[in-house]
């Protein structure tokens, strides 16, 4: 068995092969054995790479195999700092999963919930606590836990955690780790702060590089649809209620925008929650079931809060706004097409947004293709010189034309569906431009 052949114990190969995984991924086979033989570890791996089991089987290893030492309460002996709630969530599922034949005590240490439970826990006894910066110093304050018996450290995401002002918290509970420690560092990109925060608190790293940074996971397809802003909402209605009605993950830049739209949308009919940080936690673990268990179709989310979200399959990503920050996109799309599966991102693109989208082509290496939607055509002053392309799935039936007298600046009322029947001039042009065009994109990395 290959998992086997990386040096885990059958306990951990067993659980492994249960949740049906046959080969471990690149991250896996990397830092496995690296993680087993005692190192410290500096990982580039984004989320789906499976870069959560890739930490997570060989740390159940070493506490496993370690001699015994069972720590007294509120001592675990390893952390896992993650961002945000979800992520730290999914990492704590991920440890049970895994450790099924090894059943660890875990602890789950996030904030938006009740204290009282996780002191419960901690005071009962933990082998690993997973927990977001915050909660985590709320409870040495109140000395419910100590850090004194860590062994292992895993800073998952670091990136986004410097992100969201993490830093001074983590250097906090830094130094108040034992010294002789191991340490993993989980990043997407390797910036000039992670560096740093490896330089200072990692002991000769292995150094692993997966995905190619900066650059989206292979098998998404990527779709821009220039439109006006005010067009948006009707648009993605119209993306939403075609063709298979796919699960869809929708990005805004704002929690009162997610909020608007996803009213919006149930106004239109289409099944949808908004996920964002000012939601209660109990809320948003609601959403995120409703969706993974296909009972809404569309869940409206901000950057902060989509990070880390596992939902596997999921078969289309739609930025209703570009992020401010190129990257931001990169981590967008990376929620489909994930361990090996298809995925469509599709992006709305109002003519105030061609900065943003130049920003982000140019951070890729290469521009997105681009098709506008019929009835839904920008008007002429604001046209942005896109070139056709083949339409999305969702706007399969409704092919771009951008030449002059094409759009006459008389557009449709955006909640009107679009003609169904196109003239013949308009069938030619398609036949002659979109012919050729393939609908899968390649990705190239950009490691500049
Ligand atoms: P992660 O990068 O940890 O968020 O994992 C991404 C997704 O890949 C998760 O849904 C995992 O359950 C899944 N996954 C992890 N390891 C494997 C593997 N070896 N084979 C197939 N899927 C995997």
């Amino acid at each position: 068995m290959p998992f086997a052949s990386l040096g885990l114990v059958d306990d951990l190969a067993r659980a492994v092969a249960a949740r049906g995984y046959t080969t471990p991924t690149p991250i896996q086979s990397q830092a496995i054995p690296a993680i087993l033989a005692g190192r410290d570890l500096l990982a580039a791996a984004q989320t789906g790479t499976g870069k959560t089991a890739a930490f997570t089987l060989p740390l159940l290893q070493r506490l496993q195999t370690r001699p015994e030492t069972r720590m007294p309460a509120g001592r675990p002996r390893a952390l896992v700092l993650a961002p945000t709630r979800e992520l730290a969530a999914q990492v704590a599922d991920s440890v049970r999963v895994y450790g099924r034949h090894v059943a660890p005590r875990t602890a789950l240490v996030v904030g938006g919930v009740s204290m009282k439970p996780q002191c419960d826990a901690l005071r009962r006894g933990v082998d690993i606590l997973v927990a977001t910066p915050g909660r985590l110093l709320d409870h040495l304050s109140q000395k419910t836990v100590s850090l004194a018996g860590v062994e292992i450290l895993v800073l998952d995401e670091a990136d986004r955690m410097l992100d969201l002002g993490f830093l001074p918290a983590i250097r906090r509970l830094l130094a108040l780790l034992p010294r002789r420690r191991q340490t993993l560092l989980f990043s997407a990109t390797f910036a000039d702060p992670i560096r740093q925060l490896a330089g200072d608190f990692l002991h000769e790293p292995a150094v692993i590089d997966v995905a190619p940074r900066n650059a989206p996971a292979d098998l998404v397809e990527q779709q821009v649809h220039p439109v006006e802003q005010t067009d948006k909402a009707a648009l993605l209605g119209r993306l939403l209620s075609a063709g298979e009605r796919d699960a869809t993950l929708v990005f805004t830049r704002t929690k009162h925008g997610a909020d608007r739209l996803s009213r919006q949308l149930e106004r239109e009919g289409i099944r949808t929650a908004a996920l964002h940080g000012n939601k209660s936690q109990s809320a948003r673990t609601r959403a995120l079931d409703d969706f993974k268990q296909g009972r809404i179709q569309v869940l409206v989310a901000t950057d902060i809060a989509a990070r880390g979200l596992d939902i596997v399959q999921l078969p289309r990503v739609v930025n209703y706004e570009l992020p401010h920050v190129p990257e931001d996109y990169v981590h967008r799309i990376g929620r489909t097409g994930r361990a090996g599966r298809a995925g469509l991102a599709i992006s709305l693109v109002s003519a105030d947004e061609m900065p943003r989208l130049h920003a982000i082509q140019r951070l890729l290496g290469r521009k997105l293709p681009s098709s506008v939607v019929e009835g839904f055509e920008p008007s002429p002053a604001k046209r942005t010189r896109a070139p056709v392309a083949a339409p999305s799935a969702g706007a399969r039936h409704h092919h771009a034309h951008r030449a002059a007298g094409a759009s006459t600046g008389e557009r449709p009322a955006a909640h009107r569906p679009a003609r169904p029947e196109t003239t013949a001039h308009d069938a030619s042009r398609r036949r002659n431009k979109a012919h050729h065009q393939t609908r899968r994109v390649a990705t190239t990395g950009d490691r500049a």
